[in-house]
């Protein structure tokens, strides 16, 4: 492996396993929504920014084209919301540079440098460089707590020789976090990508000449198995040294009785870690942590319930499009299903996936 990206080099430390089923075994995992939908929703500004179209049909169409061929079910009115909002609105510039590639070397001194590429979403020159990276995330984070931004903003000012200012646009959440990249921030941008590129490299000669790929790129459980598109294999926090899937009724009946003894020990687990968390405190993983965290819920009386009812009443609302009747209180009612029918109740019929007591 000769050229490196930022989200190679990312997916490697956060779990070398990972990395070498996705970018050496070329294992085909199982994608996660929010990937799906990140990779959408930078098709649709992509699109937007380089044809320079703001109009709302424009982002409406190409929201459901972008989704057209997803794996995964996902409503084109998300990507939609996600890329029609002011963040992305106002970057829109003559001089932008959209979605650019670029590989070069990690090391202009060592003729052997492993190569760096990346695909920046925007950046336009100025009275500086403006560096933009769309982000999908539930979460903001700032432009230097990942080496994305600093790695990009080191390829530009290589490039033009100008003061590069990054900004990470997390459209989710209306937020745009901005970084004046120094020389600094660049270079331990630069030299973390290269550490790790010449580590990978120098494991995967060894994995040519014979060495176990499970010892050299052993798994991480961690933050990353929750997006991890091979959890699903990753059993006691190791992976089959060779990718499958399920094929026989017996690789079913093997994976279903796994899926029972799974539940029971994360129970088991929740509970262990629940009552060390109760004495000691939040237990942090990566960006994720264990804490007892407090539930509000309403509770509402007959009377509370009418006066509620005559509020949204007295507010212009129909009552009846907030409140509705359980299949619990229904039950409770002791009402028949030609009842229900007369009253005007539509039945609905859903499935559902999950284990039940065998015949
Ligand atoms: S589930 Fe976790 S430990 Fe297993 S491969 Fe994925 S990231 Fe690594």
């Amino acid at each position: 492996m000769e050229v490196f990206s930022y989200s190679r080099l990312s997916k490697y430390e956060s779990c070398p396993a990972a990395f070498y089923r996705h970018y050496c075994l070329h294992a085909e995992g199982v994608p996660s929504e929010a990937s799906v939908t990140g990779k959408a929703a930078h098709a649709v500004i992509e699109a937007a920014m380089k044809l320079g179209c703001k109009e709302e049909m424009f982002f409406r169409v190409m929201s459901e084209i972008a989704l057209a061929t997803s794996p995964l079910e996902i409503k084109p009115e998300q990507v939609f919301i996600l890329t029609y909002r002011n963040p992305v609105l106002r970057e829109f510039h003559p001089d932008n540079r959209v979605e650019e590639h670029f590989v070069v070397p990690l090391d202009d001194e060592d003729p052997f440098a492993p190569k760096v590429q990346g695909y920046i979403d925007l950046w336009r020159d100025g009275s500086h460089i403006e560096l933009i990276d769309w982000k999908t995330n539930y979460k903001a984070y700032k432009p230097t707590d990942t080496h994305q931004l600093g790695l990009y903003a080191w390829y530009l000012s290589r490039r033009t020789g100008r003061a590069v200012r990054g900004k990470l646009v997390f459209l989710r959440l209306n937020e745009v976090l901005e970084h004046e990249f120094s020389y600094r921030d660049m270079e331990n941008a630069r030299e973390w990508a290269y550490t790790l590129a010449r580590e990978i490299q120098d494991k995967l000669c060894m994995v040519n000449e014979g060495a176990d790929h499970r010892q050299l790129f052993p798994t991480k459980v961690g933050d990353a198995c929750r997006e991890c598109e091979y959890a699903v294999e990753c059993i006691d926090g190791n992976l089959p040294p060779v990718p499958g899937e399920v094929k026989t009724y017996q690789e079913a009946e093997a994976l279903g009785a796994e899926i029972l003894r799974l539940d029971a020990a994360l129970g088991q687990m929740k509970d262990v870690l629940k009552a060390y968390v109760s004495v000691c405190g939040p237990v942090v993983v990566g960006g994720r942590q264990f804490a007892l965290v407090p539930s509000v819920y309403w509770k509402w009386s007959p009377g509370s319930l009418e006066a509620a009812f005559e509020k949204i009443k007295q507010e212009g609302k129909n009552p009846f499009e907030f409140l509705s009747l359980s299949a619990k209180q229904i039950e409770k009612l002791g009402w028949s299903e030609d009842a229900l029918h007369e009253l005007g109740a539509a039945k609905r019929k859903s499935v559902s996936f999950r284990d039940i007591a065998a015949n």
